[in-house]
């Protein structure tokens, strides 16, 4: 029976020490330990009053951290930032990460259900066309040029495959927002069929 007892305080012992090196895998913007125990240790409580990173991102960090104690492919995502605008979450995810939750839709609806506005998944290191080319997905651009526009200012121009339907899956004045926003462009929006 004490042999029974031991074994049984051995094996919780050693499943406690993976869990702890095994655990603490997801990156973000705020300790591991902090994210998965949805509080802030002093170092990262200076970064946030500091602003070195945001709310948003705190708690972005602390809803992935959540969902991926109990899912690995989350629990081993790198979360560089959440920025949120009007309403809509931008996370900055690392390009791997985006595939991953690009190939499960179960996958994409557990993340999207943690936010109460659209997420949209960015790389962190995104090119202006790459930033469009993401906030798209997963329609496909055709092609993005810069054009300018009469009065000399600067436009980015997204040509969208096929043409567009109510069943279009992107709100296009969403996009067209966070572009200015992020990368203070304005983008034009055209598709490839005129619309009829
Ligand atoms: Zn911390």
């Amino acid at each position: 029976m004490i042999l029974l007892v031991d074994f049984i305080f051995a094996r919780r012992d050693i499943c406690n020490f993976i869990e702890v090196k095994i655990r603490f895998t997801l990156q973000a913007p705020i300790c591991s330990f902090d994210a998965k125990n949805a509080v802030l240790c002093p170092k990262c409580e200076s970064k946030l009053e500091s602003g070195a990173i945001t709310s948003d991102d705190v708690d972005a960090a602390i809803k992935l951290a959540q969902l991926g104690k109990k899912n690995k492919k989350i629990d081993k995502f790198s979360l560089a930032s959440c920025k949120v605008i009007d309403g809509n979450y931008l996370l900055y995810l690392k390009e791997d990460d985006i595939m991953v939750i690009r190939q499960s839709r179960t996958l994409y609806r557990l993340i999207q259900s943690q936010f109460p506005g659209k997420i949209w998944l960015v790389e962190t290191k995104a090119s202006d066309k790459r930033l469009i080319e993401d906030l798209f997905f997963p329609t496909r651009v055709l092609s993005i040029n810069e054009v300018w526009a009469n009065h000399g200012n600067q436009k980015i121009k997204a040509v969208i495959a096929g043409k567009w339907t109510p069943k279009f899956p992107i709100n296009l004045e969403n996009a067209i927002e966070i572009v200015k926003n992020l990368r203070k462009q304005e983008l034009v929006v055209e598709f490839e069929k005129a619309r009829k």
